[in-house]
Parts: structure tokens; sequence; C-alpha cells
């Protein structure tokens, strides 16, 4: 039974080791006393050292740390009581010195580890490092954990957790006092390297790139600051301290793939990086595609295909900023401190581990080589159309949306795994489903082969949330039952009554953020009726009887009032956006055009938009397969500029009859010689 400090605690102690520090000491405490208490908790000297902005706090003790605790939740704290302000009245008081931060490392039989807690109204806090040699202990945190300060005063404890009860060790009666070295840490750091392709057999290493930025997003040198690196999965993949990876062995599970955690000056990168280690060499090296928000990070041609051509044509960089502007829009969220979302190309030669698709920083978009179609997530590998899969791409971002709110996780705590799962994975399809409805109702810079693509994706994605749904009728609309893919059918449906305001508002009950749901959603009941409130109150109307008869969903009367109240007062708080997302349309790309239909299928009614690019008189139809005019919806003289939702179809046909369902073509007509046309599909 040995004291074990926590694995990435005791990791990380060897890139400590290597950067021997130059450092200085601020401040020291001697204590000659010698207390009837264990040798383990009498503190005979402390001290608290800098180098640039890391922080070593130190404490020498009479006698070793006993390498044995008689019982598992047995712990022994060291601590460092800090004041920032030298002012005994804020922060957590302790004895004469007002605490605004304990810098503690902890050790157990089972855990352990160091922190610097926050107690005051400076920010900071997080975790630390913590290394044990003898009778000295020592736990490094970064000053920007300390909120900065030019001078502090501090002094420092010692406590034994024995069967659930403190026993206090040694408490230092003298206060030290300490003046900081000036260091200004890095505001922002990314791994430019967020993925590493490597094969035990070659090529073993790969060097991690990261940047470093002031917050005036100036670019600053690497060597003024202190990087640590950490692998969440050593027998596959280490690091040491310069951000040298080298692959062991390839995971035979798909959790053995390694995260290689950086620190830039103690503060987590914005992103981390993935390392494949696949078990023969694939040859491929990553090119970044960056875009405002996104970068995409692929082999520019894998296998014979080009991802780099498919990746412009179809604009997958700027619809994939454009949908995390509407991400952002949606949940007023930004994830990973607005850094870049990376996407990446993980590219594996075993099925085993490879993956689909993964959220996170970087998302993971899965390869497979060896396969001619079907083998990735990037996008649909068929040899006669390769196009993206922009689904994938934009649940996984909706997931780092809805994960990043505070709120929406705690709508999640309910018992049920089943009911938990459809919200998070509906809610992430939902982020997704939003992207693309703002991306075709509003006006975008998109051309119109990735907005036609997007909307044929989604379009399809949508057939299968109705069969979800069809099939959820079927058999009895039993909640019990209920799927992320019958969740987005209803949520479809809802949008064709009621539009996508629906959905944002949807997504305005679990704002702001950080705030705590006051309603505690522990049954699926109420996390059901918290859904139909929110309806409800987006649309005005009770519908409680219309879920309960169409979905099946369980409505908890005794909590419907207060739940009410909570989600109609977020609603009210939140104007849904009708402006458009990010850049207004350019110049180059203002040409006469037709958006895709939408929806597209439809029953019966579906909406036409289009853009001109001078005044002009605009003639739209609907003619069938045979050519035959069935219905001119349009006849009128406009300004130039963006027509959402200009037109609307509502399967009538010129003398009033209903249309068969089948497949219809809109066209456009302008007097200067314009023309195109859009296939649709009536499903009656
Ligand atoms: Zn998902």
């Amino acid at each position: 039974m040995k004291i074990i400090a926590a694995a990435a605690t005791l990791m990380m102690l060897a890139s400590l080791a290597a950067a021997a520090p130059a450092s200085t000491l601020l401040g020291s405490l001697v204590d000659d006393e010698d207390p009837a208490i264990d040798a383990s908790l009498d503190i005979v000297a402390a001290s608290i050292t800098q180098d640039g902005g890391r922080m070593t706090f130190a404490m020498q003790l009479r006698g070793p740390l006993p390498s044995l605790l008689p019982l598992p939740d047995d712990t022994q704290t060291y601590l460092w009581f800090i004041d920032t302000d030298s002012d005994p009245a804020t922060g957590q008081p302790h004895d004469g010195l007002g605490s605004e931060f304990n810098v503690r490392a902890v050790i157990g039989q089972n855990w352990g580890g160091g922190w610097a807690d926050v107690t005051g109204s400076v920010p900071g806090g997080g975790d630390g490092v913590v290394a044990i040699d003898g009778n000295t202990i020592r736990i490094t945190v970064w000053l920007g954990q300390m909120g900065d300060p030019d001078t502090f005063a501090w002094r420092c404890g010692t406590f034994a957790e024995l069967d659930g009860s403190w026993v206090p060790g040694n408490a230092e009666t003298a206060i030290e006092s300490a003046s900081t070295l000036p260091f200004t840490p890095c505001a922002r750091a990314t791994v430019v390297t967020p993925i590493l392709e490597l094969c035990p057999t070659g090529p073993a290493t790969g060097q991690l790139q990261v940047v470093l930025r002031d917050a005036a997003g100036n670019i600053l040198p690497n060597e003024d600051h202190v990087l640590t690196y950490h692998s969440t999965s050593e027998s596959v993949a280490t690091v040491d301290a310069t951000g040298l990876v080298t692959a062991i062995a390839p995971p035979t599970e798909h959790w053995q793939t390694p995260y290689i955690e950086v620190w830039a000056d103690g503060v987590m990168t914005d992103n981390s990086a993935v390392i494949r280690v696949n078990a023969v060499d694939i040859g491929v090296t990553h090119q970044t595609y960056a875009g405002a928000h996104v970068s995409f990070y692929l082999p520019p041609v894998i296998e014979g295909v080009d991802l780099e051509t498919l990746l412009q044509q179809y604009e997958v960089v700027e619809a994939t900023d454009l949908a995390w502007l509407a991400g952002e829009q949606a949940m007023s969220i930004n994830p990973y401190h607005s850094g870049t979302e990376w996407f990446v190309l993980d590219v594996a030669s075993d099925p085993v581990t490879s993956v689909c698709g993964a959220s996170g920083n970087p998302v993971r978009l899965g390869w497979t080589t060896g396969y001619e179609a079907n083998n990735s997530c990037f996008i649909i590998n068929d040899p006669n159309w390769r196009r993206p899969q922009w689904f994938v791409i934009w649940h996984e971002l909706g997931h780092n949306f809805t994960a990043s709110c505070n709120a929406f996780n705690m709508y999640l705590w309910t018992a049920s795994p089943v009911h938990n799962s459809t919200y998070s994975e509906g809610l992430a399809s939902l982020s997704a489903m939003y992207a693309w409805r703002r991306t075709l109702e509003y006006p975008t810079s998109l051309g119109p082969l990735a907005l036609g693509d997007i909307d044929n994706t989604f379009c399809d994605t949508w057939g299968g949330f109705q069969s979800a749904l069809a099939d959820y009728r079927a058999g009895g609309r039993d909640y019990d039952t209920i799927n992320p893919d019958v969740l987005d059918g209803i949520l479809m449906e809802l949008w064709a009554s009621y539009g996508i305001g629906c959905w944002y508002d949807l997504f305005s009950t679990f704002l702001p953020t950080e705030a705590p749901i006051p309603v505690a959603i522990d049954t699926p009941e109420k996390q059901a009726t918290w859904f139909v409130a929110a309806m409800s109150a987006s649309t005005g109307q009770d519908l409680r009887d219309h879920f309960a008869a169409e979905y099946g969903f369980p409505i908890d009367a005794s909590a419907w009032d207060e739940i009410y109240d909570v989600v109609s007062t977020r609603i009210a708080a939140r104007d849904f956006h009708t402006s458009g997302l990010g850049d207004p349309l350019p110049a180059a790309r203002a040409g006469d055009r037709l958006w895709p239909v939408a929806p597209n299928p439809f029953n019966p009614r579906t909406t036409f938009g289009f853009t001109l690019a001078r005044d002009a008189r605009v003639e739209l139809a609907v003619y069938d397969v045979r050519g035959r005019l069935v219905r001119r919806v349009l006849d009128e003289a406009l300004a130039a500029g963006a027509h959402p939702g200009r037109a609307t179809w509502d399967g009538n046909d010129d003398q009033g009859h209903a249309s068969p369902s089948g497949t219809y073509f809109l066209r456009m007509k302008t007097p200067d010689g314009f023309s195109e046309a859009r296939k649709m599909t009536l499903l009656r």
C-alpha cells in the first residue's frame, strides 16, 4: 500500500525537472519548535520561489512523508495560505491571515494532487503539480493562479484527515510577506499540430508546435514561456518536455487513443493534440486550411482522393465558419474561449480504433485506409460522387456548443441515460439543423454548390428523422423508447409549423449558460415537461395535449406552472435574430441566383428564395416532370438583393386543385435572360 499521487501529476514531474529553473527565492519561514505530533506533519521550514511565471511552494518536514496511510480515505494536506491584498477581512479567514488562496498539496492512498483554491474575489485557481522528495514536498502553480499580485502575505500549515475527521498538524504562527517578480503570461496558446500520425516502426516521433499570443493577438517567442505536456495514454504514445511525441504501440481499444494536453505558463491551451498511432506507416502529411473560427487539418490528397479540391469546391471551411457563427448565435457561447475550433482527419489503418466523428477540440473526423468507399466521416467517399459529410461535421461542432453550456448539462442530469442521451445527441443535431436553416433562410456568402449540397444533405437526414418518427408513432409513442432521431423528427415538425424561432427559443431556455436551472430536472417527466413548456412558451400555445397525443410526452402536471414560468421568462429575455450570419453578400457572389427549395421534400407547402444582382422583374413558376406549367407563384418587379422566403407554393395548381405526390421543378426567370431551375419533391 503505497501513497500514490494523481497519475497526471506524477507524469509531469519529468518535464518539471528537465526545465531546471533559475529560480529566485521570494520568502522563507523556519520553525524550530518540536511539537508532539507526527513528524510528517511538523513543518521545519517553508519557502516560495519564482521562475518566470512559475511559483514553487516547498515545505520541509521533520520526518519523511509516510509510505503507508492506514485507511483508504485518509489524507494529509500541506497548505500555504496566501493573502493577496493584506486584508484579513477578505477571502477565507485563517487566524489573522485573510487568505485569498490556499495553495495545497494533498496526498492520500489512492489519489493526490495539488491546486490553488480561489476563496476571495481575485480570479485564478486551478491545478498545480506536486513533487515529493524525502522530507520535502513541493507544489508548483502559476502566478496567474494567484491573481497576479505584486506583493502578498503568506503562512503555512498541515492537516491530517483520519477516519473522516480533521487533525491539525503544525500551524505556523509566522506570517511572511513576499514580492513577486514581474511576469506576463501568454493570453492564448494554440496547438497548431492538432493531430500527429505516427507508427512504432517509423515515423515513430513527431514534434508538436504551439503558438503563443499576447492579449492583443501578437505572437510571442516560445522560449520566454514555459510549456508543459501530458499524454493521456502513455502506453500508446509519450511526450517529453519539448513536445516531442514518441509512438509506443498502436491502441487496441478505442479509448486508448492519446490526447496530448498542453499548458502554457500553467494555462491550458484552447485545444489538444490527438496522437494516432498506426501499425503501419500511412505516409500522409496534414495541412492547415484556416477560416475565421475554424481550421481544417487534412492531407491534401489521400489514397488518390483530392480532399483539397473538394474542400475548396464545397467551401467546407467557409460553410463551417457559418455553422460556428450559427452555434454562437443559438447558444450565446464561444467554446474553448473563442479559440480556433480544429477539425482533423484522423487517418487510421485499423478499423477497430478508427472514429467516425468525435467532438472536442480538435473534432476528429475519421478515415480508414484500405477501402475504396464508405470509409470516412469527413466526406461521403463514393467514387461517383464525393461530397462533405455536412451532418457529421456540424453535429460534432454542435456538441461543443451544447456541452459548454452548464445549464444544458444540468438539464441532462436525470437518472435516465436513454433520455439524457436523446437530448444530448438530439440537440447537437439541432445545432447543426439550426446552422442549415440559417445558411438557407438568411443571406450568406456561400455559393450555390455548397448551399445546394448542404440542403440536400439535411433534407436526406430529415427523411431519416421522418421515418424514425413514423416508426415511433406506429410503435405506440412510448416515451421510454424515444431516441435522438425521433426527437429531431419532432423538432422538424415544429419547425415546419412555427419556423426556426422555436429552435432558437429552446436554446434560450438553457441561458445564461452559467446560471443553474432553478428547477431540479430530476425525472424524465420533468425533462419532457421542460421541452413542452419551452415549445408552448415559444409559440404562445398550450401544447401539452398536442405533445401527449402526437408524441407520447409525459407531462408532470405538478411541476408545469413552475417550469413554464422559468422557460417563458428565459425565452422572453432573448429576441430571435433575423439578421444573417457573418458578412453580407460580397459583390463577387452577388449574381442572380435561385436558392435551394426549403423545405424539400415538403407537404404541402414550401418556400422559395433568391438573390437579384440588380432591380428586375422576376418570374417563379412550378412545372411538372413533363414540363407542363403547374402554377406561377411570383411575377413581380423587385429590388436588387436577397429575397429569402419571397414566394411559397401550397401544392395546388393554377385551378386550385391539389397536385399529386411527385417531382416538380421550380424555374426562376428574369427579362435579361437569366434562368435557373431547382428540383423538389412533394410528398403527400
Ligand atoms: Zn453525437
